[in-house]
């Protein structure tokens, strides 16, 4: 894991980054694709990928736990599932990119009573409905 404190990004700063980015994940980091959310071991991330920034920094207010709308028959997990980065769990997710495409990954560390749940998904401008 990467403990430097993260630099914060807007909404507009991650848009351009998902604009910008490949359609594809390239040889370094396929092994982590994901179109839609997949857990992980966050310490599998090591080396191809490197955190670009957070939508949220630990001692901002807390985000709206308003959820991202979904299509009927489109689950969270799925790779249809649309993003909207000011809404849950979007906005409060780290975001990392491949050191070598530089397509951009989201993190989000969901904590339940007995659990850590670290996953990844591709960032991808044309699932963004903001
Ligand atoms: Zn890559």
């Amino acid at each position: 894991m990467n403990n430097k404190p993260l630099r914060r990004l807007s909404v507009e700063e991650a848009t351009r980054l998902a604009e910008s980015a490949p359609a594809n994940t390239c040889a370094h980091c396929r092994p982590f694709s994901s179109p839609g959310w997949e857990s992980f071991p966050a310490t599998a991330s090591a080396g191809a990928l490197q955190a670009v920034g957070s939508l949220w920094l630990p001692g901002d207010d807390e985000p709206t736990l308003e959820e991202t709308p979904r299509p009927k028959g489109v689950d969270d997990w799925s790779a249809q599932a649309p993003i909207s980065l000011t809404l849950r769990p979007y906005n409060r997710c780290e975001i990392w990119a491949c050191q070598h495409c530089h397509l951009p990954f989201l993190r989000y560390t969901e904590y339940g009573g007995y659990y850590v749940d670290a996953r990844i998904r591709e960032l991808h401008a044309e699932r963004l409905v903001d």
